[in-house]
């Protein structure tokens, strides 16, 4: 049922939650379409909260579509409203605000959250997490000239929110529980160019540390205490290490979950009226043949399309290489595909110059690209991975040979 009098009812306006409202459009939906979020501004972008927006201090997040476009767009927004419970078999759910709507179609797109750190000081006054604008907003009021910022985690937020705190003149130490930064995410080769820049920044960093605790001054964070004995005194923390899909409504409603809402490639669950997208969705990966949740932009877009064209009737969108970005100083970082069950590692260019790219291989065949300010290794790298072509490992490592011609 894709008429109008159809009704999508999405729960999250997110990235993947607002898009999805938006292409439903743009596919000719003619339905009804209500877009509810729990917090209380109207989809925005994510990525520039550890990055640019709290870098530069622009005054509001910048937002995914013009405040205008839903109404002029026939979507019911409703910020600051939670979803509470779904009854899948009389098709409603339950808001916080008592109100009970059915659905011909629902979409799940309620994200991720922060992981807590379950230790002593965890509910001290300045320790905080980043996730939404109102988290980035505390954040940015933490830093500043002199600030002593410690950042729990050496992942991608954890690092980007260090050189935005260092290029506003906070003082920052990076602990983390790895041997090495960015360990869930990245080849050793490129954690190592990350900690020497980093380290180049004046970043501090604790490795191979534990976290055992928070020390407090009349309700306020002052330091952390590792598990040697050691205190780092502090300001402010920041707790950066990873996110759990908030898929509880969808489990406790009887679809099959595993940190995540297990979806096909429709974006559909086992539930034949209920998509499940973005952060929250546990996704099958054709071209590395497994199931995997992924948390970001590209792939919340991704799957909006595909929910958004099986509900209209539409062809499904082509499978799409999966992608991700990261910008720290002056290094961005494109990282294409997933380096699963991979034999090699090969790296193109010299590190040294900050401007290179890292391939994994499964034999000849290329599965993921980390490229560092390298935009055409990591386009021409991503070809590869999607075309599954055999390479030839010499030319691959020749920067000399252009991957255009590798890729062709
Ligand atoms: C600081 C930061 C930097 C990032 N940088 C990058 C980057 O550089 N590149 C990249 O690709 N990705 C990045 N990401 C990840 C990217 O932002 C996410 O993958 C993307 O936002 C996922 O979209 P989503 O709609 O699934 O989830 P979200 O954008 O988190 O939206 C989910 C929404 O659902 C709401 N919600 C949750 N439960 C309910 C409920 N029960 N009822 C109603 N509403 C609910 C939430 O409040 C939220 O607004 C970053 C994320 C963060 C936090």
């Amino acid at each position: 049922m894709s008429g109008p009098d159809a009704h999508v009812l999405i729960l999250g306006a997110g990235h993947a939650g607002g898009t999805a409202a938006a292409l439903l459009r743009q596919y000719g939906f003619a339905g009804a379409i209500t877009l509810v979020g729990e917090e209380p501004v109207a989809p925005y972008h994510r990525p520039p909260l550890s990055k640019a927006w709290l870098r530069d201090g622009a005054a509001a997040p910048l937002p995914l579509k013009p405040a205008e476009f839903y109404a002029a767009n026939g979507i019911d927004f409703r910020p600051g409203i939670r979803a509470e419970k779904l009854d899948r078999p009389a098709r409603m759910v339950t808001l916080s605000t008592g109100e009970v709507l059915t659905y011909h179609f629902l979409i799940i797109a309620t994200g991720a959250r922060p992981i807590k750190l379950p230790v002593a000081g965890s509910d001290l006054e300045g320790v905080l997490e980043l996730r939404t604008a109102a988290d980035a907003e505390r954040l940015r009021a933490a830093l500043g000239a002199g600030r002593r910022l410690a950042v729990i985690g050496g992942g991608y937020i954890g690092l980007e929110v260090a050189a935005s705190a260092r290029a506003l003149g906070a003082e920052v130490t990076v602990i983390e529980r790895e041997a090495r930064l960015l360990a869930r995410v990245a080849c050793p080769e490129l954690s190592a160019v990350f900690l020497d820049y980093h380290c180049k920044q004046g970043v501090g960093f604790e490795l191979a540390a534990t976290v055992s605790g928070f020390e407090g001054q009349d309700g306020r964070v002052s330091g952390v205490r590792l598990d040697d004995g050691r205190t780092i005194a502090c300001d402010a923390v920041l707790i950066g290490v990873g996110a759990a899909p908030n898929d509880e409504l969808a489990r406790d409603a009887g679809l099959d979950t595993a940190c995540g809402v297990i979806v096909d490639l429709e974006a559909r669950t086992a539930d034949p009226a209920i998509f499940a997208i973005g952060d929250v969705a546990l996704r099958p990966m054709p071209i590395y043949d497994r199931m995997f949740r992924m948390e970001s932009v590209p792939n919340a877009l991704e799957q909006a399309r595909q929910a958004a064209s099986a509900i209209v009737g539409r062809a499904p969108p082509p499978g799409e290489v999966p992608w991700q970005w990261s910008d720290q100083y002056d290094l961005k970082l494109q990282i294409a595909g997933y380096a699963f069950d991979v034999d090699r590692v090969l790296l193109r260019g010299d590190p040294a110059t900050a401007r290179f790219a890292i391939f994994h291989l499964k034999g000849d065949q290329v599965q993921c690209v980390e490229a560092l300010n390298s935009p055409q290794d990591f386009i021409f790298g991503k070809q590869l991975i999607a075309s599954r072509k055999s390479v030839d490992l010499g030319k691959l490592g020749d920067p000399a040979i252009a991957l255009k011609e590798i890729a062709a």
